[in-house]
């Protein structure tokens, strides 16, 4: 299967040369899903270790991951969904391999908030990180009931009133007992993410780890 992968790319990099999606230099066959070439990879700047307990992030939000994420999600180049999730996984490997995660679980968009974008970036990279990692994915039970202001643009204290009764979840047994990996692009104030745990947590959730792409 590999092999025929292998052939099948090779081949379409005959006709279409893949090309860093950063520095645009040509990529060699055997980048699979990356689209950085290797230099653009070195000057990814990784995080190691946690933010705080069971919270990590990959890499900073700042240079390369900036406009990347800033692509992905404004730019709507859904196809860098694939290098975040590989990236994400190879970070899993290294810092959660000892946890048992039973689910990947993307932060939700509210429904307008998706259908105005296309898309949920975090349910992109949560889908090619569980792919990568070979982990299943528990997509619309953890779902966003209200459509609140984006948390840039309100104070501080105001924050985690105003996600109070943001989310709901729809099946809560199928999250007793069991470990989730929450996943999230970017993780600013950790307003969001905390309510979402604080959510999966009051169903009766083990574990809920959080992995944010950048912080
Ligand atoms: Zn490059």
């Amino acid at each position: 299967m590999k092999f025929i992968n292998f052939l099948n790319r090779g081949f379409l990099n005959l006709l279409f040369p893949l090309r860093c999606s950063e520095c645009g230099k040509k990529l060699s066959p055997d980048s699979g899903y990356l689209f950085f070439c290797g230099d653009c990879i070195s000057s990814i700047p990784f995080r190691r270790g946690k933010i705080k307990a069971e919270t990590y992030a990959v890499c900073k939000y700042e240079g390369i991951v900036k406009k990347t994420v800033h692509r992905l999600k404004y730019g709507k180049k859904r196809f860098l969904a694939q290098t975040l999730g590989l990236i994400s996984a190879d970070f899993c490997k290294k810092n959660l391999e000892s946890q048992k995660i039973d689910f990947i679980v993307p932060v939700p968009l509210h429904r307008v908030r998706k259908e105005e974008r296309g898309f949920n970036q975090a349910e992109l990279i949560a889908i090619a990180l569980g792919k990568n990692l070979n982990l299943p994915l528990s997509l619309n039970n953890l779902v966003r009931i209200r459509n609140t202001p984006s948390q840039t643009l309100i104070k501080k204290n105001e924050r985690l009133k105003n996600l109070k009764g943001a989310f709901r979840i729809k099946k809560p047994y199928r999250f007793l007992k069991r470990s989730v990996l929450l996943v999230d692009d970017v993780y600013t104030t950790g307003a969001t993410t905390d309510e979402c745990r604080k959510v999966l947590k009051k169903v009766g959730s083990k574990k809920v780890f959080i992995l944010t792409f950048a912080s």
